[in-house]
């Protein structure tokens, strides 16, 4: 694994921003959990595509739809049937692996939606050329599909699909698909509008490498918009671009990121986009952006026996709404903003700083207030009185532990853009010391000023 990435895991538990699953216990593979730093920063995420989604879009409206639903949904859409990884597993060392992606490595792209048997004959003509990435062998299992649905032992009495069994969703966006009609129903929208959620989804995903970038427990912030026909394509171009800038927005820079267009599709898709960023170890898929014809709700309409067509109200057309997709995994966002954030710098006397340089408004602890001294009570308790104040605009921290170097070098280390420092001349001036996170600069102002100039600042 690429040192960079080595380096953002050992701060991501350093610093309590991700940990892994269990850990007392030995471990639980693929799923990890958000620390104290963790959760604040992907709040902020969610924040900011939640403003972007609903907050300012007057045709796009919320959802929370439930993670347990009827078992039908998932042969409808397609997920019982087709929602399969093809695996294999190195003979010598038992790795279980995704062919698709042993292929990937060596150029070799795989299609979706191949057969077993189709599978295997293209890892037949190529895997004398791969070796496991774990003991380095060429000697591999016949190729299996392996279905990624989770499957959820909850009992359910109440119909008769007692027997089948219950699913935790692969995917968020079948809880939109099946509102599509509650929402039209009852909120004041009409075509062309979008319906954006935020929640977990399962898969029993083969391979689990590359930290939070696939896991088995993920969270997905989705967003389905549903138009007519002819405006699929208009929309799915405006959307692209709108889905672009929000990157632009979050900081990221635009040379880590990149179109990669899907050139085998599912046979109902219209096309099908993903941005993909630069990770440490590669471009790699972070978003998928889908125009996806009116395959879902006529599935829908199918398999629940209820019409989910739409009557235009000025022309009177009539049709099954087509939909445009956008899906991104918080995770594999999570991991960009922390890519994107991490940087090593040679201080002068030889030591290295790394600092998280997120942008203000997704910064976990907006500002950090340091007494100079913690055994001078006076100091402690100005700077106690500060934090009291601050705290109730600001993410803030309070920090009177080890030397005020050691101090600013945590901050840094989870990505603060200021610091206060209360020192003996504020006792005589009432003013403290700003210090930034990126030029390490000092500024002195007063108390009573504190609170709009971080407004300013954190804009
Ligand atoms: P991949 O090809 O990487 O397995 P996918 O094409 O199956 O992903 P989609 O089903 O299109 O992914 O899901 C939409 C988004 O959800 C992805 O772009 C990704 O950001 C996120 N996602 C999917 N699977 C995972 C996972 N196992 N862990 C974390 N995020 C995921």
């Amino acid at each position: 694994m690429p040192d960079k990435m080595q380096n953002i895991i050992a701060l991501c538990k350093r610093r309590g921003f991700v940990f892994a699953s269990s850990e007392i216990y030995g471990g639980f593979s693929a799923v990890y959990d958000l620390g104290p730093y963790g959760v604040e920063l992907v709040n902020n995420i969610k924040k900011e595509w939640w403003k972007a989604m609903v907050q300012e879009r007057e045709d796009i409206v919320g959802l929370d739809s439930a993670i347990f639903m009827h078992p039908r949904i998932w042969e409808a859409s397609g997920h019982v049937g087709g929602f399969a990884d093809p695996l294999t597993e190195c003979k010598k060392c038992n790795s279980r692996l995704r062919v698709d992606h042993l292929l990937e490595d060596i150029e070799i792209f795989a299609d979706e939606k191949m057969t077993e048997d189709e599978i295997n004959k293209l890892f037949d003509t190529h895997k004398g050329k791969i070796k496991c990435p774990t003991c380095g062998k060429n000697d591999w299992t016949k190729v299996k599909k392996f279905n990624l649905l989770v499957k959820a032992n909850l009992g359910n009495f109440a119909d008769d699909w007692s027997k089948a069994p219950v699913y935790l969703r692969g995917e968020t966006c079948q809880g939109i698909y099946v509102n599509y009609l509650n929402v039209l129903d009852s909120c004041r929208v009409q075509i062309p509008f979008g319906i954006a959620q935020i929640g977990k989804a399962f898969r029993n995903e083969i391979t689990a490498r590359q930290f939070i970038f696939r896991t088995r427990e993920f969270e997905q912030m989705e967003m389905q918009y549903f138009c007519s026909p002819n405006q699929e394509m208009i929309e799915y171009e405006k959307l692209r671009q709108n889905r672009w800038q929000y990157y632009l927005n979050l900081g990221i820079s635009e040379k880590n990121l990149k179109w990669h267009k899907h050139e085998n599709l599912v046979f109902y898709a219209k096309e099908a986009y993903d941005i993909e960023y630069n990770f440490p170890f590669g471009f790699k898929e972070l978003e998928g952006i889908h125009a996806r014809s009116d395959y879902d709700l006529s599935q829908h309409s199918k398999f629940s026996g209820v019409a989910l067509d739409y009557t235009d109200p000025k022309t009177k057309e009539k049709y099954i709404p087509h939909i445009i997709e956008s899906s991104v995994g918080v995770g594999r966002a999570l991991l960009a903003v922390l890519t994107e954030a991490y940087n090593e710098e040679q201080m002068e006397g030889g030591e290295t700083r790394i600092v998280l340089k997120f942008p203000a408004k997704l910064a976990p602890i907006k500002v950090a207030i340091f007494p100079l001294l913690a055994n001078k009570p006076e100091l402690v308790e100005k700077a106690r009185s500060i934090f009291n104040e601050l705290k109730k605009d600001f993410q803030t921290e309070f920090d009177d532990s080890g030397n005020i170097g050691k101090r600013y070098r945590r901050q840094d280390e989870v990505g603060t853009p200021y610091c206060i420092t209360v020192d003996f001349d504020t006792l005589q001036d009432d003013t403290v010391t700003l210090r930034d996170r990126d030029t390490m600069k000092q500024e002195r102002i007063k108390i009573s000023e504190i609170k709009n100039i971080l407004i300013e600042k954190l804009k």
